[in-house]
């Protein structure tokens, strides 16, 4: 016997895995609309020319070393990014009461922040949109923290924000309770609430003293502006309440692999500033001693000279518009081809992707029958589609819903 014998088979992660079936696919017809990662219009990886240029640069200083970064990373990196979020002239920035450290991208930034919440917040429920990215449902209790309880969050009959129904749960939710937020660019709904609706938001959190954790991915790949798709963060952090922001440049910097991210812990008063920062230091020193170099190296010069944030806004501008022309191709596609329902919903959404009203039948129907891959809970990643592709997946969902 083998003290691995007990060990049992985890399942498959519901996004990660549709990668790996279509990558065994042999059919030459077949398209991935699983992934959430951008992909021009000939469906290639993209590297951001301002993100190459960087790389050149480093790679080509003979100063340029691998040395350790300290365990709450970059300096110049997180003094850049909690400025992104936050915005310049933010008052939480201004009062010194912003704790940044750099994170393993996203998912890293929430698994810190989670951790930093067990163990010196106290064992808090926390609260997640239903539906929501399916890792937030692991990143929580393996944090150390009770399993995930949902609010309501999605209509299906309109297809949009259930805004009365997410009032309602979050004012009955435990007091203190942490709650994540989509900062814009809803995953995997596509669909986010209006400003009106972020400020009754606001209200119901301060009223029940909830904690919000903002997760933002999709900082101005959303609507191509940096600014516009921080407003909600920036709302909630004006308040002046604690909170937690979790940021990533995966997409926003086409930097999925290097795992560039931060935390920003929101304290409602500096005093604790120091603390916050030291724990969250020691959290990290366990946890893998210090983050990576190479990603924040670059987002830290990019984000730090005026030019070349200027090209990456340019860059943001191109991303996000090839998704909404794929938006509005596919839409009119379904309009031509005749299939059945309203469509609209495709371009009204916003983000990388769209959730369709797919049922799980029909997306495996649409996997066997003509090869094209999507999660079971019907969201296309609008970033995998093409020119070349998108009158065929018409076709197909055409005759998934006849
Ligand atoms: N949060 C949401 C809602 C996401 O969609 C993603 C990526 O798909 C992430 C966080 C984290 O991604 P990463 O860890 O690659 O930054």
């Amino acid at each position: 016997s083998s003290i691995f014998d007990r060990v049992k088979e985890a399942p498959p992660d519901p996004i990660l895995s549709i990668s790996a079936a279509y990558r065994a696919d042999p059919s030459p017809k077949k398209v991935n609309l699983g992934v959430g990662a951008y992909r021009t219009d000939d469906g290639s990886p993209y590297v951001l020319p301002i993100v190459k240029h960087f790389e050149q640069q480093f790679a080509n200083d003979p100063s340029t070393t691998h040395e350790y970064l300290p365990q709450d990373g970059f300096t110049n990196f997180n003094y850049h990014s909690a400025r992104l979020i936050l915005g310049h002239d933010s008052s939480a920035l201004k009062e010194e009461r912003v704790v940044t450290v750099q994170a393993l991208s996203g998912t890293g930034a929430l698994r810190i922040g989670f951790a930093f919440i067990a163990n010196f917040i106290g064992n808090r429920l926390v609260y997640i949109p239903n539906p929501t990215w399916s890792n937030h449902r692991n990143v929580v209790p393996q944090a150390g923290l009770p399993p995930t309880k949902n609010y309501r969050y999605f209509e299906p009959n309109t297809r949009a924000v259930d805004i009365e129904g997410l009032l309602q749960d979050l004012s009955i939710a435990i007091e203190g309770s942490i709650v994540i937020f989509h900062g814009c660019a809803h995953n995997p709904t596509g669909a986010d609430p209006s400003k009106a609706d972020w400020q009754r938001i606001l209200k119901v959190v301060k009223s029940k003293k909830l904690v919000p954790f903002f997760d933002n991915a999709y900082q101005g790949f959303a609507s191509g502006n940096l600014d516009t798709d921080a407003w909600s963060t920036r709302l909630f952090v004006e308040s002046g309440i604690d909170m937690f922001v979790a940021q990533s440049y995966a997409k926003n910097m086409g930097m999925y692999g290097e795992r560039v991210g931060a935390l920003n812990v929101i304290l409602s008063s500096s005093g604790p500033v120091t603390a916050v920062k030291s724990q969250l230091k020691q959290l990290i020193r366990a946890m893998y001693s210090n983050p990576p170099l190479h990603g924040a190296r670059i987002a830290a010069a990019i984000m730090s000279d005026k030019e070349s944030f200027r090209q990456w806004e340019m860059e943001l501008e191109k991303m996000s518009a090839r998704i909404q022309t794929m938006r509005l191709r596919l839409r009119d596609a379904l309009n031509k081809n005749g299939a059945p329902g309203n469509w609209d919903h495709i371009v009204n959404q916003i983000g990388m992707f769209s959730f369709t009203g797919l049922t799980s039948q029909q997306v495996a129907f649409m996997r066997d029958k003509y090869h094209i891959y999507m999660t079971s809970n019907g969201r296309v990643s609008m970033a995998g589609l093409t020119e070349s592709t998108v009158d065929y997946v018409a076709d197909a969902i055409k005759d998934a819903v006849e």
